[in-house]
């Protein structure tokens, strides 16, 4: 079946928002997290509601920077570029809840498999809702670093406990870091299953301390009993 085809059935049943404000979509390889290395197709939406300090994506914050696409528009994208994946990233991607759930819908009907990635600070998809067909990662931004104003909704925790379609990434340094972590993952009963350790990098390291980094929370992570994530792009200088 032509991929345009395919949308028109995909979207012949809808009457929600057509289209979603867009920084960039890129091709590479999905460098963090559960999905890593896989080759994913990369929507990048407008719009956070925290301002992280050491956010690396300042340029999604303004809508100056965005166009709208059309949901048909991504949906075509997707079938030309046929990735293993496809990473909705932002910014916050929650803030445009509504069109994001029908994006979701359409690739899900498609065959795609969705990553979404969240800082959590917004309520989670309810089980069974389309929405809840893409995959979450939530980095929680309330430890080991917290930015103002960054609690991670409760019914994230609720949801990982109930459906597991969910991972937590905590980006750490150090060992108080990691203790830090633990104590949030037992308060909060995050399933050990669901929770990523993740190398907590700074501007101007070289890059065997990169790499030091990287087994020193890779061996934080099996000590702990949680996964570990490399920052596949970092070590390999990919976007
Ligand atoms: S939540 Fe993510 S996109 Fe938003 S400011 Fe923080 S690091 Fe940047």
């Amino acid at each position: 079946m032509s991929v345009s085809r395919s949308v028109r059935q995909a979207t012949s049943v809808s009457s929600t928002p057509s289209s979603l404000r867009v920084v960039e979509t890129f091709v590479s390889i999905q460098g963090e997290g559960p999905f890593c290395c896989r080759r994913s197709l990369f929507i990048r939406l407008s719009g956070c509601n925290l301002r992280c300090p050491f956010c690396d994506t300042k340029y999604s914050w303004s809508a100056e920077n965005a166009r709208e696409m059309s949901i048909e528009e991504l949906v075509v994208l997707t079938g030309k570029t046929n990735p293993s994946l496809v990473v909705v990233t932002g910014g916050e991607p929650l803030l445009q809840r509504a069109a994001l759930e029908e994006l979701v819908r359409m690739l899900y009907r498609l065959g795609y498999v969705v990553q979404v990635e969240t800082n959590g600070t917004l309520e989670a998809p309810e089980p069974g809702s389309p929405l809840s067909q893409a995959f979450f990662v939530v980095s929680p931004k309330d430890v080991p670093v917290k930015v103002p104003g960054a609690k991670t909704h409760w019914s994230w925790f609720d949801l990982a406990r109930r459906y597991g379609h969910v991972w937590f990434k905590f980006l750490a340094a150090t060992r108080e870091h990691v203790e830090e972590i633990m104590r949030y993952v037992e308060e909060n009963g995050i399933p050990r299953r669901l929770v990523y350790l993740m190398p907590l990098t700074e501007e101007g390291m070289s890059p065997e301390q990169v790499l030091e980094l990287h087994k020193r929370v890779a061996r934080e992570a099996l000590e702990h009993g949680v996964n570990f994530s490399p920052r596949m792009h970092l070590l390999l200088g990919l976007k």
